[in-house]
Formats: structure tokens, C-alpha cells, sequence
């Protein structure tokens, strides 16, 4: 029997209502109560990183779950980690950078509804999630109501629904219906290797959604401030004002000249930054922005804070990766 190894960290899956809201609960402890037949799948055993809502989550709760993962690595087949959905994202995308040579399934999951409530996604996904991480999958993966996504490329779309994850620039490394369909061809082709835990990270990045009239003089004072890396979540294809009175190249350029880095990402969901296509992309370029091309916000940002934090003031290596996939993130 395949050897899964659960590494809480909180979420909505384990919490219980308290006079009306959602918080953490000493309910963690009895997940394996409330969903035995996950013992006829795979041995199961429990480590507690944290019990919180994932809001609260941090570099530092990254850096414990990558420990343990690499202390249990040869006992274990998979990795399977409830996490709440609010920043699973961030976290799988993370692991996908620190958990180098990486080869085999450290899959988070979550839930819209607590495992305790009826009508529960979460026994679903937990069920699904170790059935998941018994097959050969070398990659770090968010599983969500019948699919499993590769972390670094999903977003949390959708609050209510149990469809809370899509992956809109990747397709899926597997679904889950009447049987398991595993989309080999959608995987890391990784050369098997030694797994070697890359643990700094740098969190002087700094992100801003460019909106209509969005004053030039407060991004000018956040030069200021010891950022290292802006991602600036732009319009469409990665647009934005370039005219007298609004432009927000002066800033680009400034920030750029200072040595810091400047990416940016865009509001669309689907689709890629494309900062030839436009002039107000086009001049953004000009002044030494980078491309964040078909990479998420959050996986540009991320992969900021990995960058600077292995490379630490050396802008130009960091720009110079930038554009490099480091585990698929981008195309
Ligand atoms: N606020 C919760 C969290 O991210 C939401 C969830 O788990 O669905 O921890």
C-alpha cells in the first residue's frame, strides 16, 4: 500500500461555525475520524503545520511545510496538504519553486464548506486529493472539485461555488469522474533528481491594480520604500496610461534606474501579457518593465520574492530568470 502523508495547515476544511463566523477548530485532530475510507486507499499518517485561516499565512509557514515534507520525503509516496482556499495559490506556487528535483505529488486541497458541515466538499476533495497523490505526479498541485491543477498556473475564481479553482492558461493534470483520467502529457518533464529545498525568500515585492485616475504621485512615493520588485496588474494585454498628466511610465522608469524590478501582469483571467500589441504597453516596455506574459499575478509575485530571495540585490539576474520557468509557471 502506497504511503500518503496529510500536512494540515487550515482552511475552511477544518473549522466550525462560532456565533455565526468561520474560525479554526481543535477539529483538525479528527479528520481521520470523519473520513476513514481514506485508510483503504493509502496508510495515512498527520503532521499539524498550522491550524489557520489561510489569510494569516506567511514565508514563514511555506518554509515548515517545505521542512517537512523534505524530512519525510523517503517514507512517503505523496504529499497531500488541506490548506485554506483564500491564498492556496500562493503556497502551491511557492513549494513548486523551493522543492527543487521534485518527484513526487504534493497535492493541497481545501473546501468551500467545512468537512464537519453535510453537504461538504471537503470529504471529496480529501478522498480524491490522496487517491491523487498515490500516482506518479511530479508536480505540486492544487486538487478542487474534480480537478487537478498544476499550483503555480490556478486561481481562486469563484467564492461560493465548489468550482473555486480554475487554471485558465494550463490545462489540467488530471480530473476526477467515474474513473481517474491523468494527463501525463500536461506534466513537468523533470529529470528525476535529488530533492533539494531552496528556502529563501525576499518579501520586499510590492503589488498595485492600475484603475482609471490612479494618482502617478503615490506610486512615485512608494520609490521610497526598500522594494525590491513591483508587479503592476495592468489592463488586458498588460496596458496602461501612458498620456500627459496620467502617464505611469515616469514611475516605470524611475523605479527601473533605482534597480528595482518592475513586471507586469494583467486583469484578464484568460490570456497572456503582451506589451508589443499596444503603446501604452509598448512604452511600458520601453522603460524596462518586464512581461509576466501568461504567468498569474500571484505566480509573478511569488516568483519575485523566490528571485530576490536566492539572488538577493542582483536585479539583473533576477530580471534575467524572470522570463525562465522554474517549475512551469510560465510558458
Ligand atoms: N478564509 C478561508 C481560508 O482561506 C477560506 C477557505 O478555506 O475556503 O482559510
Amino acid at each position: 500500500m502506497k504511503r500518503i502523508l496529510l500536512i494540515h495547515t487550515g482552511g475552511t476544511f477544518g473549522m466550525a461555525l462560532k456565533d455565526g463566523t468561520l474560525a479554526p477548530s481543535a477539529f483538525v485532530q479528527k479528520i481521520l475520524e470523519f473520513v476513514p475510507e481514506v485508510k483503504r486507499i493509502a496508510e495515512i499518517e498527520s503532521h499539524i503545520v498550522a491550524n489557520i485561516d489561510s489569510s494569516n499565512i506567511g514565508i514563514e509557514h511555506w518554509i515548515k511545510i517545505a521542512d517537512v515534507i523534505s524530512a519525510n520525503y523517503e517514507r512517503f509516496d505523496g504529499f497531500v496538504i488541506p490548506h485554506g482556499t483564500d491564498t492556496m495559490v500562493y503556497t502551491a506556487t511557492a513549494l513548486s519553486f523551493m522543492l527543487d528535483g521534485l518527484s513526487k505529488p504534493v497535492i493541497l486541497t481545501g473546501s468551500q464548506r467545512p468537512l464537519s458541515e453535510i453537504r461538504t466538499d471537503a470529504r471529496n476533495n480529501l478522498i480524491n486529493a490522496v487517491e491523487l497523490a498515490t500516482f506518479s505526479i511530479p508536480e505540486v498541485g492544487i486538487f478542487f472539485n474534480n480537478k487537478l491543477f498544476r499550483g503555480n498556473r490556478t486561481k481562486k475564481l469563484n467564492i461560493w461555488g465548489f468550482d473555486a479553482f480554475d487554471s485558465p492558461n494550463y490545462p489540467p493534470l488530471a480530473e476526477v469522474g467515474v474513473g481517474i483520467e491523468i494527463y501525463k502529457e500536461n506534466f513537468l518533464k523533470r529529470e528525476g533528481g535529488k530533492l533539494n529545498v531552496l528556502k529563501n525568500f525576499s518579501d520586499k515585492v510590492f503589488c498595485v491594480k492600475i484603475f482609471p485616475s490612479l494618482k502617478i504621485d503615490y506610486l512615485i512615493s512608494l520609490l521610497n520604500l526598500d522594494v525590491q520588485g513591483f508587479v503592476l496588474e495592468a489592463f488586458g494585454s498588460g496596458n496602461l496610461p501612458n498620456i500627459e498628466g496620467r502617464s505611469l511610465i515616469p514611475f516605470i522608469k524611475s523605479a527601473v534606474e533605482m534597480g528595482r524590478v518592475v513586471a507586469i501582469s494583467t486583469q484578464a483571467v484568460y490570456g497572456k501579457v503582451d506589451l508589443t500589441l499596444y503603446q501604452c504597453g509598448k512604452d511600458a516596455l520601453d522603460a524596462g518593465a518586464l512581461s509576466c506574459k501568461d504567468m498569474t499575478t500571484e505566480a509573478a509575485l511569488v516568483k519575485l520574492m523566490f528571485l530576490f530571495g536566492k539572488y538577493g540585490d542582483d536585479t539583473k539576474k533576477v530580471v534575467e530568470e524572470f522570463y525562465k520557468p522554474i517549475a512551469g509557471e510560465i510558458s
